[in-house]
């Protein structure tokens, strides 16, 4: 049989958050999706292939989820999966430090679906841990097969593929366990149960039921709406009356399937796990004692901040100034070529001076810091520290009306800000999800930083780099990330006492066990994944901007160039700020990407002419000098920096996750008019003690 010829099967892929699902995805799948040690990583159903026997699998990454039951986004996608999709078998990852609460998900599968495996993972954490599991014995309390797994060292995969082809192919008689509930709450079921049963529907009639005895905002995945079945409804409504006469109401009936559930698994555990180490958390728990402890968390969290920034700028200098001479010696050759094409003199002006130098920029001064960063950032992820962020935060903003799970969000902005609109999903609350998402803009994403970084070397510390210097930067740099964080809590909290009032709904966060990173694959997949990714965003955009800001700054009206004309028109309005208008310009043709700013600067600088070549820092400090750059336009730059409107792809994310105009333009506003108004307010100030 070739590969054409082949079978073609889908598999859902399901499990709490962190248990190793997306290892296990990626190991079968051969794919490097990132993987993520914070709840909400995969948002959305990611697949792949796996090719077995006679059959190509087709794999469903279904979002890290604890239950079905409840109504955030993810629960919501695994869910409809699961109850609608069409798919041959489900296979549930568990993690096996913590059966119990895991198991909670594998019963609900086993409400909706009977083709399920059970994949007990990291068996090897379990076994250091001295915690024992009778994989046999959970198998026949089950009704179904169970593989035990370390996927991280691709131990059990094999079988775990095997199991599942043999389930498909029905090579294995499953027969799962199903809870049962109190006798009048299986009659009430039963009820609904019966009248979904008339009318032709897609799905777990069972679960269906449950799910409509509980909520009425239940998908039906038919073409009737629920609204036009007057029996069913009526059905609905008697089955809720005959709970209601025992004391349960619309709202809370899932309650008591979760709290059987909970029962379950707990009497489950107790037959099939072993503890030989009771105090096996201990070490964790020490730890968190720490970490999160009321005095020492948020400062340990600031902290281990400037410490990322240190290794960040003293590591980015020396490649950085390497990568540049490399880079700017290369100019001239460029040139020589292109005279050797014999191309117009315009033409090479333009290639080299627009778009290979803004080039040339974006990868010196970006590349090197975020090599550096991203690893150490998401070596802090795979460690299991985020979620301490999260913890730490909390009681901010709560105080604030919004939700804890938004540290981890804005901690994910630092990255790149649509990715932490996006991951605004985990939070469950559309009130507080949209706070989140309007201000995740306040804190710096990677295309600032070098931006920052550059102007706090040049303006603030001087090119002498020693201890105390860079000690300097990273405190100034720390600064601007805490006032970044300030005005998220600040924003936060105005929001949520105007156009977004509510209170603060509860959640319970978990602080997954923390876990020795892998440094070889986190530095892979941080280059790779990240670095890569955003590098190449950035120079995607840079060298049609490249092109764009030389063609303005060269095409002239009476003698003034368009880029003037533009920022001699900001001019008045920019000065007010501490700005000017070609910086002005700068930070409007940066909207496709922040990293170009200061190129964008430099080629507007340039154009008028005092200096021909860049290839140092201080140069580039004579440049703006020699424009009238103080430290009051340098201060002004980083605030303005800090808080303007978010780039384009945020603004699209943000469309796509709003699905709003509306709140782009408000997302838009809140950090334009908040820097204005500072860099207009220190101005003022400045000025007019006379300061500067
Ligand atoms: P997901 O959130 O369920 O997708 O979990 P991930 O696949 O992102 O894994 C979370 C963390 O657990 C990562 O650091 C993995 O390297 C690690 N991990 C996954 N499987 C195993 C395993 O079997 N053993 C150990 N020790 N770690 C694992």
């Amino acid at each position: 049989m070739t590969s054409q010829e082949k079978m073609e099967k889908v598999i859902a892929l399901a499990g709490n958050p962190n248990v190793g699902k997306s290892t296990v995805f990626n190991e079968l799948t051969g794919l490097h999706q990132h993987t993520g040690n914070w709840p909400g990583k995969t948002v959305s159903n990611a697949s792949g292939l796996c090719s077995y026997r006679y059959t190509n699998y087709t794999i469903y990454d279904l979002p890290g989820t604890y239950s079905l039951i409840a109504h955030s986004q993810e629960e919501e996608v695994a869910r409809d999966f699961l109850c609608f999709e069409h798919y041959n078998a489900a296979i549930v990852v568990c993690d096996a430090v913590c059966l119990e609460r895991n198991l909670n998900l594998v019963l609900q599968t086993l409400e909706i679906t009977d083709k399920v495996v059970v994949c007990v993972n990291l068996l090897d954490e379990a076994k250091k841990k001295k915690i024992k599991i009778n994989l046999k014995k959970l198998s026949q309390i089950l009704g179904v097969p169970v593989v035990g797994t370390s996927a991280r060292s691709k131990k059990g995969l094999d079988k775990l593929v095997e199991t599942m082809d043999d389930l498909v192919y029905q090579k294995i008689k499953n027969n799962p366990l199903h809870p049962t509930y109190e006798p009048f709450v299986e009659q009430a079921i039963e009820m609904v149960e019966q009248e979904l049963n008339k009318i032709e529907i897609h799905g777990n009639t069972r679960w269906l039921a449950m799910q409509l005895l509980d909520h009425d905002d239940v998908p039906m995945m038919m073409d009737c709406q629920l609204e036009t079945m007057e029996d069913l409804q009526n059905k609905i409504e008697e089955a809720r009356i005959l709970l209601y006469h025992h004391g349960i109401v619309q709202g809370h009936v899932k309650d008591i399937f979760v709290s059987t559930l909970m029962q379950l698994s707990e009497n489950i555990c107790h037959e099939v796990v072993t503890y030989e180490n009771e105090n096996y958390m201990e070490r964790d728990l020490k730890i968190d004692r720490i970490v999160t402890s009321k005095k020492i968390g948020i400062p340990l969290m600031i902290a281990l901040l400037m410490v990322v920034f240190w290794i960040t700028i003293v590591g980015a200098n020396y490649p950085s100034e390497l990568l540049s001479n490399f880079l700017f010696g290369f100019e001239k050759y460029f040139l020589q070529f292109l005279e050797f094409l014999h191309a117009p003199v315009w033409l090479s002006n333009m290639l080299v001076f627009g778009m290979y130098r803004v080039l040339a920029w974006v990868v010196a001064v970006m590349l090197p810091p975020m090599a550096i960063f991203f690893p150490l950032f998401t070596l802090l992820e795979d460690l299991g520290y985020l979620p301490r962020i999260a913890f730490n935060m909390d009681h901010a903003f709560k105080k604030c009306s919004a939700c804890g799970k938004q540290a981890l969000t804005m901690t994910m902005g630092f990255g790149c800000n649509a990715v932490g609109v996006t991951g605004c999903r985990i939070i469950d609350s559309p009130r507080e999800r949209l706070i989140a998402i309007l201000t995740n803009n306040f804190v710096p994403c990677n295309g600032r930083f070098p931006a920052l970084i550059s102007v706090i070397t040049m303006f603030f510390i001087g090119f002498q780099s020693s201890v105390g210097t860079t000690f300097l930067s990273v405190v100034l740099l720390t600064s601007i990330i805490l006032i970044g964080i300030g005005m998220t809590l600040f924003v936060s909290k105005m929001l949520s006492r105007t156009i977004l009032r509510g209170i603060p709904s509860s959640f319970t966060l978990e602080l997954p066990p923390y876990r020795k990173p892998q440094v070889g694959k986190v530095i892979i997949r941080s280059i790779f994944d990240r670095t890569l990714f955003v590098l190449g965003r950035a120079v995607s955009v840079a060298t049609p901007a490249g092109i764009f800001i030389w063609l303005l700054s060269n095409i002239q009206i009476e003698q003034t160039s368009l880029l003037q004309m533009c920022s001699n028109f900001l001019n008045p309005f920019a000065h007010a700020i501490g700005l000017d208008g070609v910086i002005l310009v700068a930070f409007i043709l940066g909207f496709p990407a922040n990293e170009i700013v200061i190129p964008l600067i430099m080629m507007g600088y340039m154009a008028s002419g005092t200096i021909t070549e860049y290839s140092s820092l201080m140069e580039l400090k004579t440049l703006l000098v020699d424009h009238g750059w103080t430290w009051l336009t340098a201060l002004c730059f980083m605030i303005f920096s800090l808080m303007h409107f978010p780039c384009s792809t945020t603004c699209l994310t943000i469309k796509k996750e709003t699905g709003s105009w509306k709140w782009v333009g408000v997302s838009v506003l809140i950090p334009t008019v908040i820097g204005i108004v500072f860099c207009f307010m220190l101005t003022t100030f400045v000025r007019y003690f006379g300061i500067i």
